[in-house]
């Protein structure tokens, strides 16, 4: 009890006050706002959130709006290496399969665009910004690819990793070397835990952030996450992602955060929620802001990133032209240097060796900068 008016109380306190130049900046054009849950439980099971996502992907398949849903599925090969991998669920239960976010490195335009034009038919997309982008533009020059997309559902992003890191905690929780059967990056509520399944039905469960810490950290990023500004997906037909603010603690079910931006998204939300298929309320987009409250300044700003192109050599252009204070140079380049750490030979000794407490505290610290 008393914890859950301590995350109210902070939550009150930590609420701010977005511009509308900030919500432009940092969400774009968009229609309406929801904190939402999919109805049905069996969809809540291993969704990321609340599996609103799935819940939309299930009723466009089962109302035939399209004959499939792009996603991404977690497949294991050589025994303990887990590899994203996009295919077109055409059941619920292929849905219900590809659940889950993938924090691992993803090719859309070499796996998933040739996937719809073999296709044929009409689909849904899940994707993220950057590949979003690279679908729409794509759709600019075929008219095939054009008809056939029918809904785009972009997820929130603050950015990707390398294989090798989900790698190392694969290993890392491997009891007596026995082959990986499944590997879940994040079930369950707030932070949520990790879960690998091990041949012999051994299951292994730890909290998130035994990955998310060095995920946060920058430790393995995909370098092109550092080109990125854009968070939010800022051309989906609807964007979807996670609620921190600590109110949302005390909820019993995770929701989904979920952003209107075309006719077509929004129509379809409001049906859904019409139809009961939806569980939550229509909420302010500062409502949304406020859920990414720190990464959001911190993902647009490639400002920052960019003024130290002459010491990391990185090339980064600067199309935003943000105002960059202290913090925010200290922050881009600590994560700029955890990246380049992790990929030397001696960096990820390093990592690895670090005590989990320190290398949490190094991750509070750079938060506690982005905060400003
Ligand atoms: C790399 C990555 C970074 C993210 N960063 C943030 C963040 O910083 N802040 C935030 O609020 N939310 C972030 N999200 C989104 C969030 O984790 C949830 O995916 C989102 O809230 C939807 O949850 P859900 O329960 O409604 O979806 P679910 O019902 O679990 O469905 C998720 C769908 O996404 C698909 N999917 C999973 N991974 C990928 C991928 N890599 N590329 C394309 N499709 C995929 C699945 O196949 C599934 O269809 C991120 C997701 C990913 C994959
Ligand atoms: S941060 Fe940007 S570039 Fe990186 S994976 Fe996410 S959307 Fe793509």
């Amino acid at each position: 009890m008393l914890t859950k008016r301590f995350n109210l109380l902070f939550d009150r306190l930590l609420r701010k006050t977005w511009t509308e130049e900030q919500i432009n900046k940092y969400i774009g054009v968009f229609k309406r706002c929801y904190f939402t849950y999919a109805t049905d439980t069996s969809l809540r099971e291993r969704s990321a959130s609340g599996g609103s996502v799935t819940a939309m992907l299930a009723y466009m398949l089962q109302n035939k709006m399209i004959g499939g849903a792009v996603v991404v599925r977690s497949v294991v090969q050589e025994g303990n290496k887990v590899r994203p991998e996009f295919f077109i669920a055409q059941t619920v239960e292929e849905l219900k399969s590809a659940q889950g976010s993938k924090y691992s490195a993803v090719y859309f335009s070499s796996q998933a665009i040739p996937l719809i034009k073999d296709f044929g038919r009409p689909v849904a997309v899940v994707a993220l910004p950057c590949d979003t982008r690279i679908l729409r533009q794509a759709m600019r020059h075929d008219l095939a690819l054009q008809q056939n997309v029918k809904l785009i559902i972009t997820l929130f992003c603050g950015h990707n990793s390398e294989p090798e890191l989900t790698d190392h905690v694969v290993k890392k929780l491997q009891p007596d070397d026995h082959p990986l059967v499944e590997y879940l990056y994040r079930i369950g509520h707030w932070r949520g835990q990790l879960q690998a399944t091990y041949e012999g039905n051994q299951v292994v469960t730890k909290p998130f952030t035994y990955f998310s810490n060095y995920q946060n950290l920058f430790f393995f990023a995909q370098r092109k996450c550092h080109h990125c500004y854009d968070h939010t997906g800022y051309y989906g037909d609807i964007s979807a992602g996670d609620i921190w603010s600590l109110r949302m603690k005390n909820e019993p079910i995770k929701h989904t955060a979920i952003i209107t931006r075309s006719a077509v998204g929004d129509q379809l939300v409001a049906e859904m929620f019409e139809k009961g298929i939806l569980t939550g309320q229509e909420a302010s987009i500062s409502e949304v802001c406020d859920g990414q409250a720190r990464i959001l300044p911190a993902h647009y700003n490639i400002s920052a990133r960019s003024k130290l192109n002459w010491l990391t050599k990185e090339r980064i252009k600067d199309p935003v032209k943000e105002k960059v204070r202290l913090h925010d140079y200290i922050v881009a380049a600590l994560n700029l240097f955890n990246e380049r750490l992790s990929r030397t030979t001696r960096g990820r000794k390093i990592i690895f060796a670090t005590p989990k407490p320190l290398i949490r505290l190094y991750l509070v610290f750079i938060k506690f900068l982005e905060s400003f």
